[in-house]
């Protein structure tokens, strides 16, 4: 569906940004969100931003991390 907007603040792009919520995004979220709000990881720059997001695509709060650990096996 077009038009569909997630807006948030970017601690470390100190601005606000907007996801564009793509078909494919809203399928993932009905077939994967068990419980909302829920959080979309973003990554960006060099960062992260972990947006929890509610059922009408508003943001519920927004964390941002530049650091991510992945366990190699
Ligand atoms: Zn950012």
């Amino acid at each position: 569906m077009p038009g569909k907007i997630i807006r948030f603040y970017c601690e470390y792009c100190k601005e606000t940004l907007a996801i564009h919520v793509t078909e494919s995004l809203e399928k993932e979220f009905k077939e994967k969100a068990n419980k909302w709000p829920y959080p979309l990881v973003y990554p960006h720059s060099d960062h992260y931003a972990i947006i929890y997001i509610d059922g009408n695509w508003q943001e519920r709060g927004v964390v941002c991390s530049k650091i991510s650990y992945k366990n190699e096996k």
